[in-house]
Order: structure tokens, then C-alpha cells, then sequence
């Protein structure tokens, strides 16, 4: 990966500060595209708003960020609620699925979002059930799946829209090992397989192996590990 590449996500100086927690100080990296970035560190050190700030749910007090070459700071509410429409995705910790939905619903939600025709709709909700491992399971409601299904759909629906970004929030952090080991080779595929760029917050050294590259975040500020093993080439 040389650092000529256009980055799918820049994140230049930027700092954040909740009352008098200073929660990211002066944080820059950039992150090229079709990458796994794994951003690593002890709860309370920043994950979350770093990873909130990326697709406009948060804004900095200072610095910029950029999205596919478009800034996504200084973006009005109706741009930011586009770029999540159409650029970056998020998969939560705790899967964020609508309950009374099933599982197909829930993957068509982004979909209807885009007002993409039925038939069209149908047919991607069934290819992504089908890429996450559930086809079986597409009638069921969030409470008939286990956590890791959930999950499962949760990123099948993220990936709805053909996002460009996918950011995930420690999505394995209430999943046992097992399973939380499925969902990140779940997530690795899809890297490959979709061409998504992913920034995934985790404490998982699994997930550190999986990664192209992990970067470290220790009480708000940012620092890069050296290429895990196994990751080069
Ligand atoms: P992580 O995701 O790594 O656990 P967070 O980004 O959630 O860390 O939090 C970083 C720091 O900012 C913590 O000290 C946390 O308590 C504080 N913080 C996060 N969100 C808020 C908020 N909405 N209001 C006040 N403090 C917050
Ligand atoms: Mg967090």
C-alpha cells in the first residue's frame, strides 16, 4: 500500500472536547481505499467520537475531515444525512436492527431509504442475506436470531447502499469468541469482496491480525503500529 494512494478517508488536526474531557487531540491519518484499518485502544480513549465524527454524527472543534476526497465537516444536517445515505455506513456494537422488521426489512431499510425500486430491492436484500450466511433466515425478526445473526445483519445492511466507508464500532464486543471471530472474517470478506474501505474500532487481537494496518488511540491522541505480521504485500 504506498501513501500515494487517493485516501478514502483524511482526517486532518482534529480535536474534540466534551465539557473539559478532551476526548481527541489533534488527530491526523489518512486511510486508503479497499483497506481494513483496525483503530485499537482502552475504553474511554476516543474510538467512539473518532469513529462519529467520520460520517457527520459528530462535528470537531477543530480540524477537517474528508470522505472520498469531499469534506465532510462544515457539511449542512441534510449533506451529512446523504453521506451516511450514500457514502458511509455504520455497524454497532449492540447491531441497531429495528425489532418489529425482519431480517430482509431490515436490510431493505437503506434501500427504501434511496427509494430504489421493489423488485430491484428484493433482489440486492436477497444477494446480501445471501453473502452474510442467511439466506435461510430472511423472514425472521432481530429477537429469532442470535447475537451473531444479528450482527450479520446488520452489516448485510450497511452494505445495502454500496457504501464507500464502512465503520463499525467494536462489532464483536458482545459476541463470544467464536462468533465474534465469524463476524470479523465476515467483515475481511467483504472487504475484499465488495471493494469497501472499513474502519473498525476493536479490542480484539484477532481483529489486529485481520487488519491492514492499526492504528492506536490512547487518551484522545493517535499513533501507528508497525505493519501487523502477515499483513504486508
Ligand atoms: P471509547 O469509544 O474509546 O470508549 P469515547 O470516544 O466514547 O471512547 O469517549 C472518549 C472520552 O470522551 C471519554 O472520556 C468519554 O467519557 C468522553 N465522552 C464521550 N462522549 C461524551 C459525551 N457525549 N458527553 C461527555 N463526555 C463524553
Ligand atoms: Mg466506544
Amino acid at each position: 500500500m504506498s501513501t500515494d494512494d487517493v485516501s478514502m478517508l483524511r482526517v486532518c488536526g482534529v480535536s474534540k472536547a466534551y465539557g473539559a474531557v478532551q476526548a481527541l487531540r489533534d488527530v491526523s491519518f489518512d486511510v486508503a481505499p479497499g483497506t481494513m484499518t483496525a483503530l485499537v485502544g482502552r475504553s474511554g480513549s476516543g474510538k467512539t467520537t473518532l469513529l462519529n465524527l467520520v460520517g457527520g454524527l459528530d462535528s470537531p472543534d477543530a480540524g477537517t475531515v474528508f470522505v472520498n476526497g469531499a469534506e465532510v465537516t462544515g457539511l449542512n444536517e441534510a449533506g451529512r444525512s446523504r453521506l451516511r445515505r450514500d457514502t458511509v455506513a455504520y455497524v454497532f456494537q449492540t447491531f441497531g436492527l429495528v425489532p418489529v422488521l425482519s431480517a430482509a426489512e431490515n436490510v431493505g431499510v437503506p434501500l427504501r431509504m434511496r427509494r430504489t425500486p421493489r423488485e430491484e430491492r428484493e433482489r440486492r436484500v436477497a444477494t446480501l442475506l445471501e453473502l452474510v450466511g442467511l439466506a435461510g433466515h430472511a423472514d425472521q425478526r432481530p429477537d429469532e436470531l442470535s447475537g451473531g445473526q444479528q450482527q450479520r445483519v446488520a452489516i448485510a445492511r450497511a452494505l445495502a447502499s454500496s457504501p464507500r466507508l464502512l465503520v463499525a464500532d467494536e462489532p464483536t464486543g458482545q459476541l463470544d469468541a467464536e462468533t465474534g471471530l465469524s463476524v470479523m472474517a465476515l467483515l475481511r470478506g467483504v472487504v475484499e469482496s465488495e471493494g469497501v474501505t472499513a474502519l473498525i474500532s476493536t479490542h480484539d487481537p484477532v481483529m489486529m491480525r485481520l487488519a491492514d494496518r492499526v492504528i492506536r488511540i490512547s487518551d484522545g491522541r493517535v499513533s501507528e503500529e508497525p505493519e501487523p505480521p502477515g499483513a504486508a504485500g
